[in-house]
């Protein structure tokens, strides 16, 4: 999609800092980090949200996951945990309509999220 700023970046159209990409998924670090660890894991194809993702693509979802694990290995905080968060039209908060999660991470999260 030409406007999506989060294809753009899959795309190397415009920078980030990636930590990890493989054919069909791409994670960088968040622009306005909310923890010491604050990476977006996005798939290379445009979805705009969970909602419109089509059950086809259930193991491009379940990927995401699994990136989401393989950067925390990378950043070492696989053992002391971390949280994988996807937000979800206005009541999610999600401002990029571009399905991603958040990997946080390097501090306690709380519970229950704002
Ligand atoms: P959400 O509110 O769940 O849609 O999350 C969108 C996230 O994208 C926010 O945490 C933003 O800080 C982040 N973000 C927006 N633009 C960029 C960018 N160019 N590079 C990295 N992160 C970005």
């Amino acid at each position: 999609m030409e406007s999506c700023i989060f294809c753009k970046i899959a795309q190397g159209e415009i920078p980030a800092e990636i930590l990890y990409e493989d054919e069909q998924v791409v994670a960088f670090r968040d622009i306005h980090p909310q923890a010491p660890v604050h990476v977006l894991v996005i798939p290379r194809r445009h979805i705009a949200t969970l909602n419109e993702a089509p059950a086809e693509e259930a193991e491009l979802v379940g990927r995401l996951s699994l990136a989401a694990a393989e950067v925390a290995r990378r950043l070492r905080i696989d053992q002391s945990g971390y949280r994988v968060v996807m937000n979800c039209n206005r009541d999610g908060g999600q401002t990029v309509f571009h399905i991603h999660l958040h990997l946080l991470g390097g501090r306690a999260m709380t519970w229950p999220p704002g």
